[in-house]
């Protein structure tokens, strides 16, 4: 099985990912996760994907269609759930040729919906342990003491791509470069939609429901 799950930063595609590969058993390869590890790392690509990040625009393509192919080819399972790309037709268009060329194709598209309005808030309020990584809200998982991690005590911060600029940001580059994606994979494939402004376990169990069926048939 092979998925791209698609839908607005802040849609709640991290916590989806996490639900679907763990019950299906396939690879989650996250462009953003394999961004931030080049930029951790401090390799020329990381370099190179950094400034583009930090502003809310995305990477240029032919940077992320290199790095995203490489990464599936040297993937040890073919069956795989793509997180954050690809982001544009363009690279839709690459992606479907470099699969094709080993026989393979994307299965199945799945698309978490949402208004602005509520992904703004969910992204502004968010905030991460940089130490362990936990994630936190202000309004919606509070942790224990204000401001502080409840694993390590680690002051919690913002990640600069959650701060209301680069959010509205993030969010017109979705509109303009993204959203026609949608429409790409319904006109060459199927896609299937899921609400998103409902809590995570709402949206898993109709996710689940939806991908049971399709392996049935
Ligand atoms: P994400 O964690 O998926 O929201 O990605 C964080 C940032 O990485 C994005 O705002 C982009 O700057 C960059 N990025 C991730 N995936 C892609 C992609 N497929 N194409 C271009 N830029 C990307």
């Amino acid at each position: 099985m092979r998925i791209v799950l698609l839908g607005a930063p802040g849609a709640g595609k991290g916590t989806q990912c996490k639900n679907i590969v763990a019950q299906y058993g396939l690879l989650h390869l996250s462009s953003g996760d394999i961004l931030r590890a080049e930029r951790a790392a401090g390799t020329e690509l990381g370099t190179k994907a950094q400034s583009y990040m930090d502003s809310g625009a995305l990477v240029p393509d032919e940077i992320i269609i290199e790095m995203m192919t490489e990464a599936i080819k040297k993937a040890p399972s073919a069956a795989f759930l793509l997180d954050g790309f690809p982001r544009t037709v363009n690279q839709a268009v690459e992606l479907a040729e470099s699969l094709a060329g080993n026989e393979m194709k994307i299965d199945f598209v799945l698309n978490l919906q949402i208004d602005d309005g509520v992904v703004a808030k969910r992204m502004t309020g968010r905030r991460s342990c940089p130490k362990c990584g936990a994630v936190y809200h202000i309004e919606h998982l509070k942790p224990k003491v204000e401001g502080l991690c409840d694993n390590d005590g680690a002051e919690l911060v913002q990640r600069p791509d959650d701060c209301p600029e680069v959010v509205a940001n993030r969010l017109k580059t979705y509109h303009q470069q993204t959203e026609p994606l949608v429409d790409y994979y319904r006109n060459n494939g199927t896609v299937y939609d899921f609400d998103a402004d409902r809590s995570p376990d709402e949206i898993r169990a109709s996710i689940f429901e939806k991908l049971d069926a399709l392996v049935k048939t």
